[in-house]
């Protein structure tokens, strides 16, 4: 911009943005026949070719793009309350909007102001999908009743923008958006949390490093400690994209050249100082009076023409949108493709929806043979690769170690240490079953007594394992059946509720079938292993020796070690020196066969898991699945056409986000074209 005089008297030159040869934007000047300002548009050099990108950029606003997460350059108005951000952008619309005391702006008022050259004002207001005309004396009138649907009648704020189009002889174009000022106080009917409400407001639109923040100030505060800049500096620390508007300066000249000259607050985009229309005056009578005070007024007069009055602020504004619009639009571009790229193929990994009853069973055949597959793998081939990382599913390894532990729990168990209680538990029980026989005779009765305590003794364990066991599988199976039903939510339920019955019934089953094998062990005592023979002989062959160290009335030992069993307490066993070989041979047999019983115990439960999972994967589980489906509570494969709602939801969002990004597409395509058009 030119310097002085000249520039203030005459806007002569604008900044427009064009597609170069490359396909990218660059900006080129254009000059225009100078007109003198009293009778000129406020910026006489309205350019065609700024204006097609306006207009894309508009149009992707309406469009809703923000919600895509793509940015759009915006100038945000901002300032703190009264500081005279409605009436900035009263002059340079030319056009009366809602101002004075307390809080007027309510909503975010996105102004588009455009040049048209029929001399008959086109005033619209768009808000809740609407769109109302209006007309220069009903517009105030008019935004106030907007504002009132929009953020109700009380003085209340609210996020959903109205929209007021200006199509006017000689306005600049430009679209920037007005919001609430800064309040520290609530007043009476307003929310406590107003100020957080305003300031989460403001922070959402000049966040975005596609803003350019406009920061209305008023001459008579301290520029540092007003809270609008404050706020600006917080994301734009250069100010690289803050251009400040000073106002009232009629009210407070003193000083202000000091202010703007020093920039003690970082405005990198500089400052314009300007005097609104006051009261009743017409733009007409207000620019004059501004430019006559800027002419004349001792103080104002002292500052650089380039920096005062509204002609100026249009024509800065302008040549900061078209700059922020030519760097900005080739990634917005780029960010629409990528991102329509990526709803679509999030689309395309979505389920498809089942729309019959063939697709559905379909669809249940897979789930259920994919489900079964990777059971078996998990479960019976120990093949882990698709739960690498997550060793709870390597079940053939986790179902050793549970064996391994419940071997243990049986192995360390009292009933299983042949020290404890040594002999004294066998002595009493012969002397329970003694009657009138040949001594000698080992009472098999005797030893059938001791047998059923010791196994009752230990018939929690197989029972607590059987629980633990069937707790694990069932939570495996569920996770199997869940991650291959993902997207099917009535299956799911159904399938999780299958799970659960299964898992009950398997695990009653199993408790059933291990009670019966405690009570077989109870009832008989019987083995064909013939290391029961052998262990018996080779602990027997201790008998005498015991005995007589036992008998020994010089040494009187108090503990024995016999080989295979351990060391023994024996001076209480001098008492019964007749029964003595009887209840060691007990001992010894209960002691062989023991091993025989933990044994049978733990590899019969092996055996009967493996086969139990088994039967589960290869037969039960798709029976009872597809009659939990067909049940009363299941309704039928139809109802697996029902997508979850949360599927149902993501689907539509990306549908419509589609939708948006396509349109998006064709606005950019359009304008690109007809850029290209222009340029040349
Ligand atoms: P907003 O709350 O920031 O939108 O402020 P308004 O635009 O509603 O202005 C607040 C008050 O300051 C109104 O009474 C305006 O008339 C007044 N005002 C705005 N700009 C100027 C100006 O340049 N000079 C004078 N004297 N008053 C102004
Ligand atoms: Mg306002």
């Amino acid at each position: 911009m030119g310097g002085g005089k000249q520039a203030n008297q005459f806007v002569t030159t604008s900044n427009a943005a064009v597609l170069n040869g490359e396909g990218s934007f660059a900006l080129v000047e254009v000059e225009k026949d100078a007109v003198p300002i009293n009778c000129a548009p406020i910026v006489s050099s309205y350019n065609e070719k700024i204006r097609p990108l306006l207009d894309a950029v508009d149009k992707l606003r309406n469009l809703m793009i923000m919600d895509e997460g793509i940015q759009l350059p915006t100038i945000v108005v901002v300032g703190d309350q009264s500081s005279g951000k409605s009436s900035v952008l009263e002059s340079l619309a030319g056009i009366s909007l809602p101002r004075g005391q307390g809080i007027c702006t309510r909503v975010p008022l996105i102004m588009r102001l455009q040049h048209h050259s029929s001399p008959q004002p086109e005033l619209s207001l768009e808000y809740n999908g609407r769109t109302d005309r209006t007309d220069e004396d009903n517009v105030t009138d008019d935004i106030v009743k907007a504002t009132n649907s929009i953020a109700g009648g009380g003085k209340g704020i609210s996020n959903a923008p109205l929209t007021l189009l200006v199509k006017k002889n000689g306005v600049p174009d430009l679209t920037m958006v007005d919001l609430p000022g800064i309040t520290r106080v609530p007043i009476h009917g307003q929310p406590e949390n107003i100020y957080d409400q305003i300031k989460d407001m403001i922070m959402e639109y000049i966040k975005p490093e596609e803003s350019i923040i406009l920061n209305v100030l008023s001459a008579s505060v301290d520029f540092a400690t007003c809270e609008s800049i404050r706020m600006s500096q917080s994301v734009d620390k250069t100010g690289a994209r803050t251009l400040a508007v000073v106002t009232k300066v009629d009210k407070a000249p003193e000083g202000l050249l000091e202010k703007v000259t020093g920039d003690d607050v970082n405005i990198g985009l500089g400052y314009v100082c300007v005097r609104n229309r006051i009261g009743d005056e017409t733009y007409e009578e207000a620019r004059a009076i501004a430019h006559e005070l800027f002419q004349s007024h001792p103080l104002l007069s002292k500052i650089d023409k380039s920096i005062v009055g509204i002609p100026v602020l249009a024509q800065k504004l302008v040549q900061i949108q078209a700059n922020s619009i030519a760097r900005n639009l080739p990634e917005i571009v780029k960010k629409i493709n990528d991102k329509l790229n990526y709803c679509l193929s999030e689309l395309n990994k979505m389920p498809k929806n089942l729309s019959s009853v063939a697709e559905a069973m379909t669809a249940f055949m897979q789930i259920i043979g994919l489900a079964k597959e990777s059971l078996r793998k998990i479960l019976l081939r120990g093949e882990f690769e698709e739960y690498s990382e997550d060793r709870h599913m390597h079940c053939t390894a986790r179902l050793v170690e549970m064996l391994n532990q419940y071997s243990d729990a049986l192995h360390s168990c009292v009933q299983s240490d042949p020290k404890n209680n040594f002999l004294i538990e066998e002595i009493k029980a012969l002397e329970e079953v003694k009657g009138i026989a040949l001594p000698n005779f080992l009472p098999r009765n005797a030893f059938l007594t001791i047998l059923q305590g010791k196994v009752n003794g230990i018939s929690s364990i197989p029972i607590g394992f059987v629980e633990q066991f069937w707790t694990y599988i069932e939570e495996v199976v569920i996770s199997v059946l869940m991650r291959h039903s993902d997207n099917y939510y009535q299956l799911q339920l159904c399938a999780r509720r299958a799970g659960h019955n299964l898992m009950a019934k398997m695990k009653e089953r199993s408790i059933k079938w291990m009670t019966e094998i405690v009570d077989m062990e109870k009832l008989t005592d019987y083995t064909c292993d013939p290391e029961y023979v052998a262990e018996w002989n080779r602990l027997m062959a201790h008998q005498k020796t015991f005995i007589d160290g036992v008998l020994d009335n010089e040494k009187r030992p108090s503990t024995i070690t016999i080989e295979g069993i351990g060391e023994v307490e024996v001076e209480v066993l001098r008492q019964y020196p007749l029964m003595l070989p009887q209840a060691f041979d007990l001992k010894m047999r209960m002691a062989a066969y023991w091993k025989v019983v933990m044994r049978r115990f733990v590899d019969l439960m092996a055996l009967h898991l493996q086969l139990s999972i088994s039967n589960l994967v290869n037969k039960e589980m798709e029976a009872e699945i597809v009659n939990e489906l067909m049940g009363p509570y299941g309704g039928g494969i139809e109802r697996m056409l029902e997508e979850s709602p949360a599927v149902a939801v993501k689907r539509a969002n990306l549908n419509k986000s589609i939708r948006k990004l396509r349109d998006s597409k064709e606005v950019v395509a359009k304008i690109i074209d007809s850029i290209v058009t222009y340029g040349h």
